[in-house]
């Protein structure tokens, strides 16, 4: 049972001089909604003082990561901490302004599991959004939820909703995706979005790349998560099938027309049909076995955790 009305997550990484001012901004605002609330910070592996600035906050939990695991990892450590009904998270760059959480907790009572924001007026730079639009585009032609902006790091859940994604890799920007896959019902709503006032966007070129990779993944995901033998095992029955069909025919002229086939073109395909298939089908059963195992796999690796009350 969760015992707070609401949690706050927020994944920091390198930011030194914006989390005292986000922590003060975020209490500024929860403090007079009489709602019993907690705020946690995950440090992703900052290099700079990060970690001694988020310290000195109080209230807040920190969890810091021994290294940088990325923004999936953190925000999946702190679904796990989170002990509130309902759980926010929100960059910790400043650019989402934490006067937006009233509404975004007054607009998921209307039965929505998760509200996404949307930054409807982006203060990035001109490339920076003209990537994010294509992205989005394709998101939403592809996963066939009607959302304007997926990567948003702005967001609300029920806790079950937050507990239930299982965050790796870079799948923080398919988040409502995932979701809507798993059933949960998913809206939106347009935040303000400030201009960065300190440091520099981790965002760079091989995001990008990255990020098209994820994208491939998500896909494939969405079709096969827990059931790769219906990919695997489908290709490989085909190919298995071939061969047999392929090697019979050759052992039929053998036998009953003594034709020599050692040399024969069509004995190379056939053997190679039957092994490929046979391969296929495995990488689908072990696919099958790994998925049994792995549900609840954590790949991050937390160093310390701080309760500052
Ligand atoms: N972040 C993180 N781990 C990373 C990179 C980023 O926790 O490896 C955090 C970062 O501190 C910020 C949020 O994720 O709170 C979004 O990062 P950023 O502003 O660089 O991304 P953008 O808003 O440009 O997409
Ligand atoms: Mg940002």
């Amino acid at each position: 049972m969760a015992s707070k009305d609401l949690s706050i997550v927020v994944p920091v990484y390198n930011e030194e001089n914006s989390v005292s001012i986000l922590h003060k901004e975020i209490l500024d605002i929860l403090n007079p909604l009489n709602r019993s609330y907690e705020v946690i910070f995950v440090d992703d592996g900052s290099t700079d003082r990060t970690l001694e600035e988020l310290k000195k906050l109080s209230p807040a939990k920190i969890i810091s990561f021994s290294r940088n695991f990325g923004k999936s990892q953190a925000l999946q450590a702190g679904f796990d901490e989170a002990d509130g009904n309902h759980i926010v998270t929100l960059d910790s760059d400043l650019q989402d302004d934490p006067r937006e959480i009233p509404r975004f907790i007054e607009k998921i009572q209307s039965g929505h599991d998760l509200i996404c924001g949307w930054k409807q007026k982006r203060a990035d730079s001109f490339s920076r959004r003209f990537a994010s639009k294509i992205a989005n585009v394709a998101a939403r032609h592809m996963t066939g939820i009607k959302i304007h902006d997926m990567n948003c790091g702005f967001k609300i859940y029920k806790s079950q909703v937050a507990k239930s994604l299982h965050l790796y890799g870079d799948m923080h920007r398919y988040i409502p995706s995932v979701a809507s896959s798993m059933g949960f019902s998913v809206g939106e709503m347009a935040v303000n979005h400030r201009p960065r006032q300190f440091g520099a966007s981790k965002y760079g070129f091989g995001r990008f790349i990255n990020s098209s990779f994820d994208f491939i993944t998500l896909i494939f995901l969405r079709r096969f998560t827990d059931r790769p033998m219906h990919l695997f095992g489908l290709f490989g029955s085909v190919l298995f099938m071939l061969g047999v069909l392929v090697l019979g025919y050759l052992s039929w002229e053998k036998i009953f027309y003594g034709a020599a086939i050692g040399g024969r073109p069509l004995l190379l395909l056939g053997a190679l049909l039957v092994i490929v298939g046979f391969q296929s089908f495995s990488l689908g059963f072990i696919g099958e076995l790994t998925i049994r195992q792995n549900r609840e796999g954590r790949q991050f690796n937390i160093k310390e955790k701080i309760n500052n009350i």
